[in-house]
């Protein structure tokens, strides 16, 4: 028997539980897709692509290593996928197909016409579950509903995880290389470098690993106390390597649950907590599963689609270029801008600025955020964003609005990381740093908008939908 095992989200060899199949039942070429115009248009940017090329050159390595022929399909959209894989299976006399799911809208809309198209050619197609720990369908209510809130999603999730959860599966034994030749990989993509971002986020699974082993030996038993200060290295920053899945979420469960001698839930805060993000993962997974009116750019909540967003592209200009005035927004706007990374406590900080201050449609954060992100991820983006915008599953209560002050007095207490970035600032005392209201500096912009009219402005609009 000979597969044709289709990558996509899920570019590694290790704990790759459709490769291993593929693997154990005969001989397997592997195949890539690069559909351009398909993930411009779900508003995938530059540092992405060139992450994504990056990593794609590095699993070549990997399956070269393994004998395993790798095709590559330049295919702009999801259309035409179906008919450009059947091609290639035919060419190199496969007998089946095989991936690991993924679980927007339109990506399993191209999957299921990929299914009949190989059905009509005649030939079978397996999938299985590799970018979650727990897959969607398998976390229900007693109703047998799906979660729509987090906590009682989290305890079913630590209730039945045992087992297969928990061991990542080894890598495929090398096979006796097929007479097939690999495609030559580009070296950019859509008019994007592979070396773009190169240098701080090296591509491929070898990187992943070494950010994993030292995040669990240095800094996983001190995150519960240092992940929410952006100016400290307290995070794992594997991020884009789980969103390409160079690594396995489950390798990344595997280690913690070891470090922290075997327990999921209690020992280390540390560790316990850094499982429950790995778990707000799966969770964001299953609700863009269960519910694709996300994937259709709406809101979970719909009745939160009437709210009376404004229109003020000046705002969101400078929002995105970190020209708000509130110097913690602007930290980590240009935080991303040139990096293309945020930290996540910045993250629900600068999203709930755009939504609740300026008042502007979460959407138009959760596309710039995506234009730009290295780890960009539907899921996790999208849900992170209807979080801050209360609009979402488990979202914050609309009243829930954080004062950026305030949130950096708490988080940013000596101003070092809005230093770091904002440079109007370096040479400001501490006290303006953190309120360049009270304090003003020159050379940096006053606030677009004051707060506490903002907060009551958004708090009357979310009143006013909700009959008072
Ligand atoms: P760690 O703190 O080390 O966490 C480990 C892993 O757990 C992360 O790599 C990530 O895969 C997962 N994780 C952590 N927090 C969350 C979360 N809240 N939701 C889902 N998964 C989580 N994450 C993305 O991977 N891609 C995105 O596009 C993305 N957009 C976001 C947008 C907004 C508005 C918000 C509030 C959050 C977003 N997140 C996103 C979640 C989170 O901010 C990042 O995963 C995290 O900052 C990545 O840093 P890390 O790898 O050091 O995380």
């Amino acid at each position: 028997m000979r597969t044709l095992m289709w990558f996509r989200n899920d570019l590694r060899v290790d704990d790759n539980p459709a490769l291993y199949d593929a693997c154990a039942h005969g001989d397997v070429i592997a195949v890539f897709c690069l559909c351009n115009r398909q993930w411009r248009s779900h508003d995938v940017g530059d540092n992405r692509f060139a992450f994504l090329l990056d990593s794609l050159h590095a699993l070549a390595g990997d399956l070269h290593g393994l004998g395993i022929p790798l095709r590559l399909v330049t295919e702009p959209w999801f259309d035409g996928v179906a008919g450009r894989l059947v091609n290639v299976a035919q060419s190199v006399q496969a007998d089946a197909l095989t991936f690991n799911e993924e679980y927007p809208l339109n990506e399993r809309v191209r999957d299921s016409r990929v299914r009949r198209a190989f059905e009509v050619a005649g030939m079978a197609v397996t999938s299985h579950h590799g970018g979650t720990l727990q897959p969607p369908g398998t976390v229900l209510t007693n109703a047998g509903e799906p979660y729509t809130v987090f906590t009682p999603f989290k305890r079913r999730w630590l209730d039945q995880c045992h087992g297969s959860v928990l061991d990542p599966l080894p890598r495929p034994r090398r096979q006796r290389r097929p007479a097939i030749e690999d495609s030559a990989l580009p070296e950019q993509t859509d008019g994007v470098q592979r070396d773009r971002v190169a240098q701080q986020w090296p591509g491929g699974r070898r990187e992943a690993q070494r950010r994993l082993d030292d995040f669990i030996d240095n800094r996983a038993v001190a995150y519960q106390e240092d992940r929410d200060f952006p100016a400290i290295d307290g995070t794992s920053s594997l991020s884009p390597y789980l969103s390409v899945g160079s690594i396995s979420a489950r390798t990344c469960l595997h280690a913690a649950f070891q470090a922290n001698d075997g327990r999921l839930h209690g020992g280390n805060a540390g560790l316990s907590n850094w499982i429950s993000e790995l778990i707000w993962r799966d969770f964001y997974r299953h609700v863009t599963a269960h519910f694709p009116h996300v994937s259709r750019g709406q809101a979970f909540r719909r009745e939160f689609d009437a709210l009376p967003w404004r229109h003020a592209p000046g705002e969101l200009e400078a929002w995105q270029a970190g020209r708000t005035g509130y110097p913690l927004v602007d930290a980590a706007m240009r935080q991303l801008n040139e990096t293309g990374w945020m930290h996540n406590r910045l993250r629900m900080v600068s999203a709930m600025f755009l939504s609740k201050h300026l008042l502007l449609d979460w959407r138009l954060g959760e596309r710039y955020f995506m234009e730009q992100l290295v780890d960009g991820d539907f899921a996790a983006n999208n849900g992170g964003w209807q979080w801050s915008a209360s609009t979402g599953t488990d979202a914050a209560p609309y009243f829930r609005i954080f004062n950026p002050f305030t949130q950096a007095t708490r988080f940013d207490p000596e101003g070092t990381f809005v230093r770091r970035y904002v440079p109007e600032l370096a040479e400001a005392p501490t006290r303006a740093v953190l309120n360049p209201v009270k304090y003003p500096v020159n050379g940096y912009p006053a606030p677009i908008v004051d707060h506490k009219m903002a907060r009551q402005r958004a708090l009357d609009s979310f009143k006013a939908l909700q009959g008072g």
